[in-house]
């Protein structure tokens, strides 16, 4: 059942990252996260156990793409280790592996795949980039 859910759920988030682009008062936050990256220093900070991240309309980004609809979905889905994985994965690994651009699994989104991301319209999947393959959106290394 976990396979099912956490595919459900990486669906919606990668639905809600892409149309989120096209939101004006939704992209604006979510462009300064594609801008303010600490691409360089790779760090753990203790605020992130806060789901805070990088700076303030960052972390505005960060729970209106990822924290709320993770919410929400845990609720109506009534699975709430998926929101239990989701806050490990915010609170002590994302700051230390999404922009690190030294981490390269091509079965993960994280990393070069996702700092791809940042520069074009591609790759928008969490986790894994089964939906961008499905939705063509998928770009290579
Ligand atoms: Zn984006
Ligand atoms: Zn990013």
């Amino acid at each position: 059942m976990f396979i099912f859910y956490f595919l459900l759920w990486t669906f919606a988030l990668y639905w809600i990252h892409r149309i989120g682009h096209k939101v004006p008062i939704i992209s604006s936050y979510h462009l300064s996260h594609h801008s303010y990256v600490n691409h360089n220093e790779v760090y753990w900070h203790w605020n992130n156990l806060f789901l805070y991240n990088d700076n303030v309309r960052s972390t505005i980004d960060l729970w209106i793409m990822e924290v709320i609809p993770t919410f929400i979905f845990s609720y109506v889905f009534g699975c709430w280790y998926i929101f239990v994985f989701y806050y490990l994965w915010a609170a002590f690994l994302q700051e230390r592996i999404e922009h690190n651009k030294n981490f390269n699994l091509p079965i993960l989104t994280s990393g070069r795949w996702h700092l791809i991301h940042h520069k074009s319209p591609y790759n928008y999947g969490l986790f894994i980039p089964i939906w961008d393959i499905i939705f063509r959106t998928y770009r290579k290394l």
